[in-house]
């Protein structure tokens, strides 16, 4: 017989985040880049308050529990607002990817029979061209300087809040109950709503702010530089918030995260490692200006040694490699040293922290073969990478569940090809789908890409698949190259890269651009260089 233990059925929710964040912390401040160049900067207490108007003022439109209610916007203090304001009524908040195209968004839209869409103004224009494909009852713009696009559906932000009451009863929500939806980015097919809970929100939180994984604490001054709607800002909105630190939001204008650094004091930023490689020779021109800056946790893509080694060494930076997934809200591993590491020298430190990490408390991981069989964690072999955590996702909206992306035994299949050492970091070799296959043989285009960012000419560099009556696909790279190039860099690219690979490994072609195409979250957009290539060679690639 179960014996059930005495302790409080206490509902795990975003209200106890915010009411925590103003009890404790309510000096702490936020600060916000206006598209006017100004810094805005209130307090978490004043941040209380106004969510507790939203909340009102959504309440007298209709807004009622479950709806879905969107956001079209930067990384701003409005923003902040909806990402407390709307779960503690009950409602669903929906970032919406600014970058993606008026197509691709009307059906996600559609799909989340999304009720109020908040627009930033700043995107006014380009949500003009989305707004005639979508169905969506209320519009509210805000930070809006123009005219441009504004319809009879549209109301003004602050005008909406202004007149609501700031007192609001925030309901103690099931803690099963949907909190936000976002969309996966789709790079492997359609994009797929995560609907997260109260609980699963509320238990990453708990878990990604552990020491070794963002480890942030009250003194902390916090900049997510990733977008908000990229997975919920990696939950940095309710990590850093319930841990007291400033929060320093960009407005998405990447010229000015430098100047924000050093105006601010951030001590901890976030985001692709795109973004830190182009960052990068700004940071070290500035580096006495930007000296508070002591930790930068960086994932979504592979982060090169040689930019972990350009941070660590160059500027007394700390870079915690992490992954994740929209569908593990977002955080699975994150890559710190352990103890036994501390003695080694540089070079095999900076290696180990390019692998992706150990699982964070709370997330399983295992590799498996095609037919299921979990594989050793000896550094090795290759599998796919499933996981499992309270904060995973067990299935998608408005999807059936299917063994193509979860198992019988209730595991998600990630769709990446990873190793596992002995100690448990996780080392991504690959999507599955990226994996070229030449002669029968398989060949890592994230290793060659890794191999080619080591040479000094090398800005940038991606390698794809192309179909090939002989071999049946044959590697191409993609490259941007520095402007004191030698002559004939194809040829010494190929030679970099025979000290390392097999020659069937070798790129037959190099494609030199100005730069390398990104998606919405900033990654490399490898369906934007297929197209590339297709129309380069009248080939098409690998789909
Ligand atoms: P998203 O849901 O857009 O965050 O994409 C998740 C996918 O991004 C993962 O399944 C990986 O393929 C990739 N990813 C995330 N972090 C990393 C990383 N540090 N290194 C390599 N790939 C990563």
């Amino acid at each position: 017989m179960i014996m059930f233990g005495t302790m409080m059925t206490y509902p795990l929710n975003i209200s106890q985040i915010i009411e925590h964040a103003n009890l404790i912390h309510g000096d702490k401040r936020v600060y916000t880049l206006l598209p006017n160049g100004k810094v805005h900067s209130y307090t978490y207490a004043e941040l209380y308050n106004r969510v507790k108007q939203l909340a009102n003022a959504m309440t007298a439109l209709g807004i009622c529990r479950g709806d879905r209610v969107a956001t079209y916007a930067a990384n701003t203090y409005q923003h902040l607002e909806f990402y407390y304001a709307v779960p503690l009524m009950g409602a669903v908040v929906h970032p919406l990817n600014i970058r993606l195209s008026p197509t691709q968004l009307s059906k996600i839209v559609n799909e989340a029979e999304d009720k109020l869409i908040f627009v930033d103004g700043q995107f006014s224009e380009q949500f003009a061209k989305l707004q005639q494909e979508i169905d969506c009852k209320h519009i509210v713009h805000f930070n809006n300087n123009s005219e441009h696009s504004l319809t009879e559906k549209t109301i003004h932000y602050e005008q909406f809040i202004a007149e609501a009451d700031s007192e609001y009863d925030f309901e103690i929500q099931d803690e099963n109950s949907a909190m936000a939806l976002c969309y996966t980015s789709g790079t492997d097919g359609k994009p797929k709503g995560v609907l997260y809970t109260h609980r699963s929100m509320c238990l990453h939180t708990l878990a990604a702010n552990q020491a070794d994984v963002f480890g942030i604490n009250e003194s902390d001054v916090v900049m997510p530089v990733v977008p908000m709607f990229h997975a919920m800002g990696w939950g940095l909105p309710y990590v850093s918030m319930f841990a007291g630190a400033d929060i320093v939001l960009h407005g998405n204008n990447n010229h000015r995260i430098v100047d924000l650094i050093a105006e601010t004091g951030v001590t901890v930023a976030a985001g692709v490692p795109t973004v830190w490689a182009k960052l990068y020779p700004e940071l070290q021109k500035r580096k006495r200006e930007i000296s508070s800056l002591h930790r930068l946790i960086v994932g979504g893509e592979p982060m090169p040694p040689t930019l972990i080694e350009g941070y660590e060494k160059e500027l007394g930076i700390e870079v915690r490699h992490a992954w994740g997934m929209t569908e593990m809200s977002p955080t699975g591993t994150f890559c710190t040293l352990r103890k036994t590491h501390q003695k080694l020298p540089d070079t095999e430190k900076w290696n180990i922290k390019a692998m992706q990490g150990r699982p964070i408390p709370g997330v399983q991981i295992r590799i498996v073969n095609e037919n299921s069989v979990e594989l050793p964690w000896d550094g090795k072999t290759i599998g796919e990478l499933q996981v499992r955590s309270p904060w995973t996702a067990g299935s998608y909206y408005k999807t059936k569940p299917s063994t193509e992306h979860f198992t019988e035994d209730g595991w998600l299949r990630t769709g990446d090809l990873a190793t596992i050492n002995k100690e448990g970091y996780m080392h991504i070799v690959d999507r599955v789908k990226a994996i070229i296959r030449s002669g029968g043989e398989s060949i890592s285009p994230t290793a060659i890409q890794r191999v080619l960012l080591t040479h000094s000419q090398v800005v940038e560099a991606t390698v794809i698949g192309v179909p090939n009556k002989k071999w049946g696909e044959r590697p191409i790279a993609v490259v941007v190259i520095s402007s004191d190039t030698v002559e004939n860099i194809s040829e010494v690219l190929k030679q970099h890269l025979a000290t390392e690979f097999p020659k069937f490994w070798i790129p037959d072609r190099f494609i030199i651009v100005d730069e390398i195409p990104k998606t919405g979250v900033g990654k490399i957009d490898k369906n934007a260089i297929k197209q590339l290539i297709a129309t380069e060679f009248n080939i098409s690639s690998k789909g």
